[in-house]
């Protein structure tokens, strides 16, 4: 078995989100690496996800609950809550159906998904509860979403079927090469199973090809290059010669005006996939999102649908995440953004500061009409001005709201914002809904248009 930090291939069932490839390596340097690099003139020893992450509260770990077990601080929490919420919008409008499925599951599950047979050393070991009942940490979702596919009968009219859930699973890392985010024992998959007939297969990966785009730009993740898995001699694959040329075909198409590499007999043994890259400030490059073709489960849990002429079929299973899993994208962001998050789902967007205790009544207005403005606001009164407004930058706070006398007399406040800018006073409500603008667009700056 091929461990993290190697090039995979073969992987028998779905691996969404485990790919990473040490870079740079001769594969690496091709195609995609032209591309912009996320840390162009950086020393980036200096920028490491585990430090700016206890600098600025987003998360923490305790060894008395476990390595690769990280607490979310209110702080990360609140910024990934936001991402979760923004990722179930776009999946909702695009036509996505939300599950809600248990993290573990019967032995006799993973044994028919073939995990076991397959992963059984990168799973934990069972819970025997008796000598016929134990229970398994799942190791993916795609078996439960199997199971929700065939809860009834399924017509060609229900297709594409997609089934998604931001979903917990487990993988049992050894403890040596665990840190931070960026590899967990615990997992939060941003995952959905596409079930399709293979001539929509075209279709719906170009389609998931563009909620990548967007979910991207929304984050401000930069990818460092595409790449079509495909298959290669010597190799053994299940499915139909046909199907696979027919699906490599396809998958080519959607990539159509992408810049992409191919990589002949990376696929695995039950599809060709579409991954793509991201670099961090370390150098490594991961598997962010992926877009995996699959042939076997569907044979494995007998998926079937009844076609427009009455016959049965065969689904073809699209297994899909858009960013990965929680956990790592954020390893990701904290580097890309430095912690500076886009306004959107920062963790506190608007920070009050009066300046003395005479302005404290009109600073907690201030605060109590953002918050019921949608917005993520406090108060700070604590210490020197000027050591607030410091602290506010040390956060990454995207905007300090001051009120002084003048100010509280008025309904205005003076707004800062993170990137050195200062506006003059203008009405408390103006300011809120120059943010809430900022924060609606998504917008990677601190002003809105216009
Ligand atoms: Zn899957």
């Amino acid at each position: 078995m091929l461990r993290y930090g190697t090039r995979r291939r073969g992987t028998p069932a779905c691996r969404t989100d485990f790919s990473v490839n040490e870079a740079p390596g001769p594969r690496s340097r091709s195609g995609y690496r032209s591309l912009r690099r996320p840390y162009p003139n950086r020393e980036r020893d200096m920028i490491d996800h585990r430090r700016l992450g206890r600098d600025l509260g987003l998360f923490t770990s305790d060894p008395l609950a476990g390595a690769g077990l990280p607490l979310w601080l209110p702080a990360g929490a609140a910024a990934r809550h936001a991402v979760e919420e923004y990722l179930r919008d776009l999946e909702r409008q695009a036509g996505y159906q939300h599950v809600v499925t248990p993290p573990l599951g019967r032995r006799e599950l993973f044994e028919r998904s073939g995990h076991l047979d397959h992963f059984a050393e990168e799973m934990f070991p069972p819970m025997r509860l008796s000598a016929d009942d134990e229970l398994v940490l799942r190791p993916s979702l795609c078996p439960h979403h199997a199971l929700v596919y065939r809860c009834r009968g399924r017509s060609w009219r229900d297709l594409p079927l997609r089934i998604a859930e931001m979903g917990g699973m487990y993988r049992a890392e050894r403890s040596g090469v665990l840190g931070g985010l960026a590899r967990v024992r615990a997992i939060s998959l941003n995952d959905a199973h596409n079930f399709c007939a293979l001539e929509q297969v075209g279709a719906e990966v170009a389609e998931i090809l563009r909620l990548i785009r967007v979910a991207h730009a929304a984050l401000g993740v930069r990818p460092a290059g595409f790449r079509l898995s495909l298959r290669g001699p010597g190799q053994r694959y299940v499915g139909e010669e046909d199907d696979w040329a027919r699906a490599e075909e396809l998958l080519r198409a959607a990539l159509d005006g992408v810049e992409y590499t191919e990589d002949v007999g990376a696929a695995a043994f039950y599809g060709p996939k579409i991954d793509i890259q991201v670099e961090d400030a370390a150098g490594r490059e991961w598997t962010l999102s992926t877009v995996q073709l699959d042939f076997d489960k569907p044979e494995r849990f007998d998926l079937s649908y009844i076609d427009s002429g009455g016959a049965r079929r065969r689904p073809v299973l699209v297994h899909r995440s858009l960013v990965g899993s929680m956990e790592r994208l954020f390893s990701y962001l904290i580097e890309v953004h430095e912690g500076a998050f886009p306004v959107w789902y920062a963790p506190v967007q608007l920070v009050v500061l009066p300046v003395a205790a005479a302005q404290d009544g009109a600073a907690d207005e201030v605060v109590a009409a953002a918050r019921a403005a949608g917005l993520r606001a406090e108060v700070d009164r604590s210490g020197s001005l000027g050591g607030r407004i410091r602290d506010a930058a040390q956060a990454r706070i995207p905007y300090v709201a001051v009120v002084g006398p003048r100010e509280a007399a008025a309904g205005h406040v003076s707004l800062r914002l993170r990137d050195g800018q200062h506006l003059a006073p203008l009405p408390a409500a103006d300011a809120l809904a120059l943010v809430a603008r900022v924060v609606a667009t998504r917008s990677p700056k601190l002003l809105p248009p216009g």
